[in-house]
């Protein structure tokens, strides 16, 4: 059991899919990811809060649609055709609300020389 996790790891987004494949979520933070959830990533959102490994996922269309901020909405439909896997620092139940500005900070501003 032992040498077979440490030949496909399990997935971080659905905890559910033995996968190889790796997505870096946040800078120098890699997660593990099947192929279904990185389909899934194509029509939504997916957050993975690094705090308590906790995973959000939004439908694309809901999240552009709830938003009024048209700078956050702007940076949302620049990303909308990507596949968004994106690590979080706190999620809705450590700070509830703060997960909705995430990719528009993400995508504002360069966090260059953060680790
Ligand atoms: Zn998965
Ligand atoms: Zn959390």
């Amino acid at each position: 059991m032992e040498d077979f996790l440490n030949y496909k790891r399990l997935c971080n987004v659905c905890r559910a899919e033995l996968t190889t494949i790796n997505a870096e979520v946040a800078p120098g933070w890699q997660i593990h990811v099947c192929e279904k959830c990185l389909e899934s990533a194509k029509q939504n959102f997916i957050w993975i809060c690094m705090h308590c490994g906790n995973v959000y996922i939004r439908p694309k269309m809901l999240v552009l649609k709830r938003l009024t901020d048209p700078m956050l909405k702007h940076a949302y439909q620049q990303c909308a055709d990507e596949q968004i896997i994106q690590g979080i620092d706190v999620c809705v139940e450590c700070e509830p609300d703060a997960i909705m500005q995430y990719v528009g900070a993400a995508k504002n501003e360069k966090k260059d020389g953060h680790c």
